[in-house]
């Protein structure tokens, strides 16, 4: 079995418009006629992955999200997670040749835009081919197999209005079909899934996590998603919004609107009343504006995944991508915008590898 799989070493690839996901294989049950055989250059490239958990200035391993035991192709080990901005790719290819990537004969398997934009690169800067496979399909096989190796992988909030009893629950995902996947990167792709080899994309927006990045740079000065996210935490976005209450004074009942509602999201800034515009802009605050950037983007994102719920006749909702990523507002925000506007008959699910399952759905799809 082992002389039919590729050479080490295994790696999966998702090069997107923001991140690059790397997800690599770390083999656990080498012989020792293996190891004594394992070329130096091997050798270096794994202690360097696995004792390391940054690499360069931008490179990180999400520690948290490392997988142990997992079998593939008949091989035991573990699995780790790494990401960098895609925009670095110069200095990862430049750090994998110092590391003498190029001197293995490797192909690595790649989705993403970026396995096409870099595709020379690769060649040129480090000797190595990539194996192009589609990501979409990489994600579902990415989602499942993970699904499948990690019993606290799915998960969904409790209460995700009450700060004090809000809650992750564990989810049984054993039985999944058929299910909606809203996949939140630098835009956003949603996706209804009936089987395991039975997909179609339905929908998407290029209203996504890089628009919430971009806008609340341009906002604030943040410089960093990280900061943007730290900002959104501290932030009251009924200082910027619009909402049902400022316009009723109260609930609009007659169709059930409350009056916490955001009628009209960023205009509270330009409206005139007892105060003119300009002093009620000068009241709103860096944090103020992250919210609102925040929960514009995400209603707008839980409002479209709502309607290819209906339309495609399903209730379960599973939000993946990096927007999602140090993002508990998001996801509760998610959670109970499709329970209310649901009346209860859909459910918002979460995934904890979010951000990584082309990267590893590419790994699985090796000489597949
Ligand atoms: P893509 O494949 O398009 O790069 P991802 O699923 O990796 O999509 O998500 C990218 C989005 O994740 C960004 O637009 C941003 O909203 C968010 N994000 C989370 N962490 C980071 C980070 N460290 N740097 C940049 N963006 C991040």
């Amino acid at each position: 079995l082992m002389g039919d799989n590729p050479s080490m070493p295994w790696f999966g690839m998702d090069i997107g418009g923001s991140l690059c996901k790397l997800v690599y294989f770390e083999p656990k049950d080498t012989t020792k006629d293996e190891l004594e055989s394992e070329i130096e250059v091997l050798k270096n490239i794994r202690r360097y992955l696995t004792k390391n958990s940054a690499y360069g200035k931008t490179g990180h391993r999400d520690t948290h999200l490392q997988m142990d035991n997992v079998v593939i192709r008949g091989r035991k080990g573990t699995l780790h997670f790494i990401r960098f901005p895609t925009s670095e790719m110069g200095n990862f290819l430049a750090l994998a040749r110092m590391k003498g990537m190029a001197n293995l004969v490797t192909t690595v398997c790649a989705t993403g835009g970026g396995a096409y934009k870099f595709e020379e690169n690769f060649i040129r800067e480090v000797n190595m081919k990539l194996a192009k496979f589609d990501e979409f399909d990489s994600l579902i096989k990415g989602m499942h197999y993970i699904e499948a190796q990690n019993s606290d992988e799915c998960y969904y909030w409790a209460n995700p209005t009450d700060e004090t009893r809000c809650a992750k629950v564990n989810y049984d995902f054993s039985n999944p079909y058929p299910f909606l996947i809203v996949n939140i990167g630098s835009g956003v792709s949603v996706l209804s899934v009936n089987g395991p080899n039975n997909y179609k994309r339905v929908s998407g927006t290029s209203i996504g996590g890089g628009t919430f990045l971009g806008l609340c740079c341009l906002l604030t000065g943040c410089n960093s998603f990280e900061e943007a996210i730290e900002l959104a935490t501290g932030g009251d976005h009924t200082h910027v919004d619009k909402l049902v209450r400022d316009i009723y004074g109260g609930d609009y009942e007659r169709f059930g609107l409350p009056g916490d509602l955001v009628a009209s999201s960023f205009s509270a800034c330009c409206s005139f009343g007892q105060m003119n515009s300009r002093d009620r802009r000068s009241k709103v605050s860096r944090e103020d504006l992250a919210k609102a950037t925040l929960v514009t983007i995400t209603n707008n994102i839980g409002s479209i995944a709502r309607m290819c719920a209906q339309q495609e006749k399903i209730d379960r909702v599973l939000f993946i991508g990096n927007f999602l990523r140090v993002n508990p507002i998001a996801m509760k925000l998610l959670a109970y915008a499709m329970d209310y506007w649901s009346k209860g008959t859909m459910k918002a699910l979460f995934l904890e590898h979010e951000g990584y399952f082309g990267a590893v759905g590419c790994l699985l799809q090796f000489n597949e």
